[in-house]
Parts: structure tokens; C-alpha cells; sequence
């Protein structure tokens, strides 16, 4: 397969954490010769700029060659595949399902807190693998649209890694994101998945797509992670 390195599906701007306007970034994207950008800011229930933000990416579209697209990025919250965003999600193209916590039971976890737990005895590795599992084909089956951010990236926060998930659990996940529509990123930012954990997706019928999840407009589409990984998955 080929994997696009002419687009970046995960940008960050000052609508969240990102240092630079979105049309900062569109521009840059267009610079750099992409042909599609995923604008991506960070949301929460209960953030009202949303609006705003669409308005904004519906205003870049318009006046860009570029193929542009309004997405939010949210935590997954859950097992069931509930994600930390605002009600109404008018007018977003993409949601974007991230592991910046570990969903345990009703809360999610911050990784710091699985790392002790784990350590002290309180649960058991497998059941935060499984529970990561869970909530990401959960999320993909709950939404439309939906990008998987960074799979697996919390796992080292929790003293874990990608190596412990099973391959046939890697297809599993696979075959239920696919089904759900949810693509997948291969991530600059967080040098993952691997390429073994990216031609299992393939090979399960996931899109892959590249990102950098830039937070500033000059690392848009700088690609060297998701480079190796597109050159692995050349040959299949
Ligand atoms: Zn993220
Ligand atoms: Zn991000």
C-alpha cells in the first residue's frame, strides 16, 4: 500500500494548545505542496469555541486549494466509547479518539496513576491493554467519522508498551475499526504505532493516514517516523 505524505491529518492551532493560526497552517501546508490538512484542536465537554473554530476551518476551505478539514480531538472517556466532547459537533468533519488517559472503570485514568496502580498491585497490565482495546473500538462504533490519534501512545506513560498487545487482539481491533469507517494515524508526534502494528491494521482493512500533530505550523508535514513506516508498508 501507499500512505500519503502529502497530508497531514492532525494539526494543532491557538484554538487549543497550538502556536499558530489556522491559517497559518493551511498556508504552510500549501507551501510544503500537501494537498490535505486535518485542522485539529483539543476539546472537552464543555468547550464553547467550537463554533467559532468551524467557522473559521469553513472560512480556510473556501479560499484553499487544499483539501481542509475541521476536526476535535477528544480523550476517550470510557469502555462503552464515550469521548470527552461538547454536545453538538455541527459542521466537524473528524473526530479525532485520544489515549491522553487510560479508561478504568467510570473515570479515566492519567497515566501516572495506571503506572502506580500497576506497580502497587491494584490491576493487572492485561486489564489496562484490554480496556485501551475496548475504548477505541467503542469510540469508533459510538461516533461517525472518527480518526484514531496516536494508538497505543499511552502505553509507555504507564510503564507498558505496544509489544504486550497481542497481535490477534491488534486484529481484532482492526476488524472493528474498519467496519466502523475510523481510520488510523501513523503519528510523527508520538512515532507511532509501529510498522509490525500498522500492516496488522492494514492487513485488517483499516485506512491509514499520516499526521505530524503539529503544534506549530513549521513541523506540518515534516514527516520521518511516518517516512520508515511508509516505506515498510510499500512493500505490501
Ligand atoms: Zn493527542
Ligand atoms: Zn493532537
Amino acid at each position: 500500500m501507499t500512505l500519503d505524505l502529502l497530508v497531514d491529518a492532525h494539526v494543532h492551532s491557538t484554538f487549543s494548545d497550538g502556536r499558530d493560526q489556522p491559517g497559518a497552517n493551511v498556508a504552510t501546508a500549501a507551501e510544503r505542496g500537501l494537498h490535505t490538512i486535518g485542522l485539529v484542536d483539543h476539546v472537552r465537554s464543555d468547550t464553547l469555541w467550537l463554533p467559532d473554530f468551524v467557522s473559521a476551518v469553513r472560512r480556510l476551505r473556501s479560499q484553499s486549494p487544499l483539501d481542509v478539514s475541521c476536526g476535535v480531538e477528544a480523550k476517550m472517556l470510557d469502555t462503552t466509547g464515550w469521548l470527552d466532547v461538547p454536545p453538538s459537533l455541527a459542521g466537524v468533519d473528524w473526530i479525532v479518539a485520544a489515549d491522553h488517559q487510560v479508561p478504568l472503570g467510570r473515570e479515566p485514568q492519567p497515566p501516572a496513576t495506571v503506572r502506580r496502580m500497576i506497580a502497587d498491585g491494584e490491576i493487572d497490565p492485561i486489564e489496562v491493554l484490554d480496556n485501551l482495546l475496548e475504548a477505541t473500538a467503542a469510540a469508533a462504533e459510538r461516533y461517525d467519522n472518527v480518526l484514531i490519534a496516536h494508538i497505543f501512545s499511552v502505553l509507555p506513560k504507564c510503564g507498558l508498551d505496544e509489544t504486550m498487545v497481542a497481535d490477534t487482539d491488534v486484529t481484532a481491533l482492526g476488524h472493528r475499526l474498519a467496519r466502523a469507517g475510523a481510520r488510523v494515524e501513523i503519528s510523527e508526534r508520538w512515532r507511532c504505532p509501529s510498522a509490525h502494528v500498522a500492516k496488522l491494521l492494514h492487513a485488517a482493512g483499516v485506512e491509514l493516514v499520516a499526521s505530524t500533530d503539529s503544534h506549530r505550523a513549521a513541523t506540518i508535514g515534516q514527516y520521518d517516523h511516518v517516512s520508515d513506516i511508509a516505506g515498510a508498508l510499500a512493500s505490501i
